[in-house]
């Protein structure tokens, strides 16, 4: 048995890039979009003061000043991709704070606005796992009929002890229970987690990757936890009372999730991005393109790919 014939890519991994291409016949580029939302973690509605790895700053455009609408980001993206990368199809991508948070009339308008601007084939929404209702569920339900739709839940673990010690503001359990009421809606679910999180071993991250493959889970998002100014976790890191990982746990760690987990789950990242003004640690993460190679090594020397230590597909 070796890695499997349908990712049609030279990786060890199913990356984004095949699944765009095996699925569609092209590229398609996600555009990042600062919509205005807040957190339900900062405004009090659920906590304030947000996770506690959270700059909480939102995107350079909200920095700027006040936001161009969703359409006019849409356009300054696309005109960038298409230049530098002879782009031709887009997703919309809801990225800053929580992107579900907001009546659905509301949502409707700012996706609505997003899905008719030329290019745009579907719509990737970042949320919280407590801040999806059935009504908003029902929205990205519609449009899954004829567009392509992602939800993109931020968990980081599934241990409810870290997820308390990192002020998430939501439980496990809340978190399986928006993926079980998202599932056969047409909606692509992609999680996002973190390696190195205070006080989790490495059976527990591996126990997340456990649980992950085992939910009608489509896409992850693995990157390690970064320490930056001006958050809790920041000031901490600063007074040596947390460490980050090393890269060599990280590549390892990685490369032991991906085994895990089910061989037609789409890696969309396996790094972080931005932060260079407020990053502390820890250092060798700045250099994404080391890291990934580093996976690609890694994975070679074990002579390993993604799925090749999960459980049977019919399992989901
Ligand atoms: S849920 Fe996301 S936006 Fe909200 S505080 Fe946590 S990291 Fe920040």
């Amino acid at each position: 048995m070796g890695k499997p014939a349908f990712w049609n890519n030279t990786k060890r991994f199913y990356d984004l890039k095949s699944f765009w291409l095996n699925t569609f016949g092209h590229r398609v580029y996600k555009l990042p979009i600062d919509a205005g939302f807040t957190c339900p973690n900062r405004d009090g509605t659920v906590a304030r003061g947000g996770c506690i790895y959270c700059d909480g700053r939102g995107s350079a455009l909200r920095q700027a000043g006040p936001l161009p609408a969703v359409a006019e980001q849409i356009r300054k993206g696309r005109a960038y991709y298409r230049e530098a990368r002879h782009a031709g199809r887009f997703i919309a991508y809801f990225q800053t704070f929580t992107n579900t948070h907001g009546s659905p009339e509301r949502l409707r308008a700012l996706y609505d606005e997003a899905l008719a601007q030329e290019d745009v084939m579907g719509l990737s929404v970042g949320t919280r796992p407590d801040c999806v209702p059935d009504a908003v569920l029902d929205l990205l339900q519609d449009y899954a009929r004829d567009r392509h739709v992602w939800l993109e839940f931020g968990l980081q673990s599934i241990h409810d002890r870290t997820l308390a010690a990192l002020n998430r503001g939501h439980t496990a359990a809340q978190f399986l229970d928006a993926v079980a009421r998202t599932a056969g809606r047409g909606i692509r679910v992609c999680v996002h987690i973190i390696v190195g999180l205070p006080g989790e071993s490495h059976a527990d991250i591996l126990e997340t990757a456990r649980v992950l493959a085992s939910l009608p889970v489509q896409g992850i998002k693995i990157h390690a936890l970064l320490a930056l100014k001006g958050t809790v976790l920041g000031d901490r890191y600063a007074r040596g009372e947390i460490q980050t990982v090393s890269r060599e746990h990280y590549v390892g760690t990685v490369c032991d999730v991906l085994e895990l987990l089910p061989s037609d789950l789409v890696v969309q990242r396996l790094t972080a991005d931005g932060y260079k003004d407020i990053f502390l640690g820890p250092p060798w993460a700045v250099n994404k393109m080391a890291v990934l190679n580093a996976i690609d090594r890694e994975l070679e020397r074990r002579d390993a790919w993604q799925g090749c230590r999960s459980g049977p597909e019919d399992m989901r």
